[in-house]
């Protein structure tokens, strides 16, 4: 059914061993993760939930072809140590999930010393992991993403299908994403049309909507940091429109 990647060697009984791992987070991306597989029914005979701390029993992380990955790694944190060396060593590829891995999200708000894990002081999105960087292949934004999301990337994942894929590759590299990505990317460059889909994506209000000028506006101190502002506008990933010489 699915062309898959050179990553991968076909065969009749193979299937692609899928893992999720958590670190520091609320764990709502994996609930989105897990929200998606009434969709994935269909496509059960070619992939396996081989390692989740939530649905496997499984203690030993087995090797694994695609790992997902929400929340940011506490570097006070033993067991995210190891657990960040046994990503790095079982899995093929790395997609971060949502706005702590991907960006450090809410975590970027942390002042550490909190209930209830007070020695919990400092963290670290898994993107900026020079252990994981390696093996970080995307990122998806979002807080948490929309499973719909998920399940289209999950498609596009097992189809190779590079243009879809291509942003979430861009967000894997990004910095920090914050509601000024749509301010620089997308309203700076005279390309925003006022339709008010980063409104909508915002989780936390910080991006909202001047009727007045019919453009979106941002507040800083309420941006959580997840990215879904700027994955959602449809005038995102696009360069500056050029002069047309005559
Ligand atoms: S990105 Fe949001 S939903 Fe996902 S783990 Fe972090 S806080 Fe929770
Ligand atoms: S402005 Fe909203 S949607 Fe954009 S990164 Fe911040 S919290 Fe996320
Ligand atoms: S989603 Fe993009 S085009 Fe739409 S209002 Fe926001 S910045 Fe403008």
């Amino acid at each position: 059914m699915f062309f898959l990647g050179q990553d991968f060697n076909f065969d009749s009984d193979f299937k692609v061993k899928l893992g999720f791992f958590h670190f520091s987070s609320c764990s709502g991306c994996q609930v989105a993760f897990l929200d998606m597989f009434e969709d994935l029914v269909e496509i059960l005979d070619t992939v396996e939930l081989a390692y989740s701390n939530m649905l496997t029993k499984k203690k030993d992380v087995p090797r694994l072809h695609i790992a997902f990955a929400e929340g940011a790694l506490c570097i006070e944190d033993k067991r995210h140590l190891s657990l960040a060396k046994e990503l790095a060593e079982k899995a093929n590829i790395v997609v971060t999930v949502g706005g702590c891995a991907s960006f450090g999200g809410i975590r970027r708000l942390s002042v550490g010393s909190q209930a209830p894990q007070p020695s919990h002081q400092s963290f670290i999105p898994l993107t900026e992991v020079e252990l994981l960087k390696q093996k970080i292949k995307y990122a998806i934004p979002g807080c948490p993403p929309n499973p719909s999301l998920l399940y289209n990337f999950m498609i596009a994942l097992l189809e190779v299908n590079e243009d879809f894929l291509q942003p979430f590759e861009f967000m894997a590299n990004s910095k920090d994403a914050c509601g000024f990505d749509v301010v620089k990317e997308v309203i700076n460059k005279g390309l925003c049309v006022g339709c008010g889909t980063c409104v909508t994506a915002c989780p936390s209000r910080a991006m909202n909507f001047n009727y007045h000028y019919n453009r979106p506006t941002f507040k800083p101190t309420l941006c959580v940091h997840c990215g879904s502002c700027l994955a959602a506008c449809p005038q995102s990933f696009k360069p500056y429109p050029q002069p047309i010489y005559t």
